[in-house]
């Protein structure tokens, strides 16, 4: 038997990147990622939902993400999508975003050197 060939993650589109683990620690305030390649991305539930990636939150002609200013502090549902997203219901009733999972490792303050800022990503 021979075991099988890990996962790769070389390709800056994330195409491959999935998660393995995803927790949601409301009284530290941060969401918790185990990525399939072994890494861990550790965000605050605030930058989380200031780089919200919905319509909404980026204005409807679909530019590039950017920061917007929150005190959201909780999260009250995670829910995945098929198998290419997380859905996040923050405590702010805000539920629309669609976190794709290269998006969601893009905003690793951890990986902004390998992946680039989350502002270039589109
Ligand atoms: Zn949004």
């Amino acid at each position: 038997m021979t075991e099988a060939e890990p996962p790769r993650y070389d390709v800056p589109s994330g195409k491959q990147v999935v998660p393995a683990d995803v927790q949601v620690h409301n009284e530290s305030q941060r969401v918790d990622v185990t990525w399939a390649d072994g890494h861990t991305s550790s965000y605050s539930i605030s930058r989380l939902r200031g780089y919200c990636p919905c319509a909404e939150c980026r204005g409807h002609s679909g530019g590039p993400l950017s920061f917007i200013d929150n005190q959201v502090s909780a999260i009250l549902d995670v829910v995945l999508v098929g198998r290419y997203a997380v859905n996040f219901k923050f405590g702010d009733g805000h539920a629309t975003g669609l976190y794709r999972w290269e998006g969601l490792r893009r905003l690793d303050p951890a990986e902004v050197e390998r992946w680039g800022p989350p502002e270039q990503y589109r």
